[in-house]
């Protein structure tokens, strides 16, 4: 790597040759403020709040997108370069709903932070505002494009990192908008509710349909017996809207914030992936052992199945008939808990705390009912329970480590992988691993399918059978997968595909951390191995070996894949090729 010398603010530096402006400046201390620009998502230069002065260039340039050449003579901090940053800033203000004080982004939203370090304190532009349009129909996202500040990031998100392309820039000059084709609804058109061109927009443009009202409504219905279930990735995130570092893991304050906010029993939905690897696992085997259809694909992640259930629909016999750790969950709270604290099932509510926006879209789907009824009332995201806890004014850092309810609440460090990419296919081999072999194996570690190469295979060895695994992580890389198993190409035995970048650890419902961050942190491998880590702590890692499973299958369910775990704990999927015409 060789370098180049380059003069910024007066001082000599060797950079090296293939930085931007923007990187060199930054490496050598100099902060430069950008807007749309978001490392490895959206470098196009598009906002202009990043630009500077380059001797002998005319025009002031944006520093995302320029190449350092040998010689430049760089001025980042002048008043030219200040009123330019200022004014574009000021227009951008100008056409938008300021509405600061009651927006779901307020105090996290980088139009905000930018202003005020730019010293904005009047708008000095006036005359007509862009006509904004508002979508709250999907029961994941609202989109209000009056806040939108047409920075792209969401567009490239949902594009090139997810591979589905339900959001771009529409119409011209000044009418142009981003949304999906003809202004749609996000409803009405193959979007898979990820959330991750919410976790990308800077503003409040993007966010995820609330929901914290029904669960206040239920605490406070005396009639109702409200239970709450929280995903393994939460505890890896909740922490961030309290100020602690990235990846420190508060699952002891977790189970304390939803006891002190009156749930009548606090549970872990790590127990129902516990859950889950028994009936995935069996599946699993029964398919290779009865020559079913092969590679059997896991079916955790809503958005994972409604990606598939939209653009592949022929292959819908390769996803696991199980249904997600959080509806099964729901269905045995209604069924197996109910009957075991003799209280009818229709007083019980079932609120589940997900990193996920589309586990909001997953709750009502009718395929999950069982007789009738939803396994699960209410879906809030990370997001969501932050604001109850600040609502309900407890101060999180100060809570005791509190525990779950053993019932249903017990976990294993198997269980608390599932929110990492590849901590499903770990959880499974554990297993599957000690089925074959008829024996209590030492090795839990997999390495092979941890961390966040996009597309991992491996060739596991157990109990003298040789068991070809893949997992993906976001929907390019499922789509990838996905080819390959089509063209006859993939010979797996299992896949796991996690719609979001990471696996659930960084869902569309996880804290919303800003550019300047991201930039600079991987949240995914932060917040992974704080999963990692309580699974090494953990004295039971293998799903099999969890009191409480063994206790629900020996006085409830009988066996895996009993006839009473399918009617309770698998579903079926839907081809939604022909949506939305
Ligand atoms: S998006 Fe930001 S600037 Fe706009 S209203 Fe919300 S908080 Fe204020
Ligand atoms: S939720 Fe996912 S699929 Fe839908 S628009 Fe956003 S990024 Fe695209
Ligand atoms: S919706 Fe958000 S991320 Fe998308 S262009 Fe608008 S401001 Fe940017």
């Amino acid at each position: 790597m060789s370098n180049v010398s380059l003069s910024i603010n007066g001082t000599q530096y060797e950079v090296p040759k293939e930085l931007t402006v923007l990187d060199a400046a930054r490496t050598v201390g100099i902060d430069i403020p950008t807007l749309c620009f978001l490392k490895d998502i959206n470098e196009v230069g598009a906002c202009r709040v990043c630009v500077v002065e380059v001797e002998g260039a005319r025009a002031l340039q944006a520093s995302c997108v320029l190449p350092v050449r040998e010689g430049m003579v760089i001025n980042t901090n002048n008043n030219r370069v200040r009123k330019a940053r200022k004014s574009t800033v000021e227009l951008l203000l100008a056409n938008h709903n300021r509405e600061c004080t009651t927006c779901v982004r307020s105090k996290n939203c980088e139009l905000q932070s930018v202003s005020e370090e730019l010293g904005i304190r009047e708008i000095r532009y006036s005359g007509a505002k862009r006509e904004g349009s508002y979508d709250d129909h999907s029961p994941s996202i609202i989109r209000d494009s009056s806040k939108c500040i047409l920075c792209g990031r969401c567009v490239s998100a949902c594009k090139n990192v997810q591979g589905i392309g339900i959001l771009d820039f529409t119409n011209r000059g000044f009418e142009t908008t981003v949304g999906p084709a003809f202004d749609m609804s996000m409803k009405d058109v193959p979007c898979i509710y990820c959330g991750q061109c919410m976790v990308v927009c800077p503003v409040g443009a993007l966010s995820e349909k609330p929901s914290t009202q029904f669960v206040w409504d239920a605490l406070e219905d005396k009639t109702k017996h409200v239970i709450v279930q929280s995903a393994p990735a939460v505890r890896a995130a909740l922490g961030e809207e309290f100020g602690y570092p990235i990846g420190t893991n508060v699952t002891g304050k977790l189970a304390s914030a939803l006891r002190k906010l009156g749930f009548d029993k606090v549970f872990d939905t790590n127990w129902a992936a516990d859950v889950t690897i028994m009936e995935e696992g069996t599946e699993l085997l029964g398919r290779i052992q009865n020559g079913g259809v092969l590679p059997m694909i896991t079916s955790c992640s809503p958005g994972w199945v409604r990606y598939i259930e939209f653009q592949y629909p022929e292959l819908l016999p390769h996803l696991s008939s199980c249904k997600s750790p959080q509806n099964m969950f729901g269905a045995l709270a209604k069924s197996y808990y109910a009957e075991k604290h003799g209280i009818d099932p229709k007083d019980i509510v079932v609120v589940s705390v997900m990193p996920c926006t589309s586990k909001k879209s997953e709750i009502v789907r009718p395929e999950l009912e069982v007789n009738g009824t939803r396994d699960v009332d209410i879906s809030i995201t990370t997001r969501e329970l932050a604001l109850m806890i600040k609502e309900a004014r407890l101060e999180f850092d100060k809570l005791e480590d509190g525990t779950f309810d053993a019932f249903m609440g017990d976990y294993t460090g198997a269980g608390v992988i599932f929110g990492a990419t590849g901590g499903v296919m770990e959880a499974a081999l554990r297993t599957v691993a000690d089925v074959l072999s008829g024996e209590d194996l030492e090795n839990v570690e997999y390495a092979a399918v941890r961390g966040l190469e996009g597309i991992k295979e491996a060739t596991v060895n157990i109990g003298g059978l040789d068991v070809k695994i893949a997992v993906a992580h976001n929907t390019t890389n499922a789509g990838i997968l996905l080819d390959k198993i089509k063209s006859g190409e993939a010979d797996y035995h299992f896949i796991e595909v996690m719609a979001c970048p990471g696996g659930c650890v960084n869902g569309g419902g996880q804290p919303i951390q800003p550019a300047n961050v991201r930039n600079v942190i991987d949240i995914r491998a932060e917040r992974a191995k704080a999963l990692y880590s309580e699974d090494a702590a953990s004295t039971v890692r293998k799903s099999h070996k969890n009191p409480e499973i063994k206790r629900l299958y020996d006085e409830y369910l009988g066996k895996p894949n009993s006839h009473k775990a399918h009617e309770l704990l698998h579903t079926h999927y839907v081809s939604r090729e022909k949506f939305p015409l």
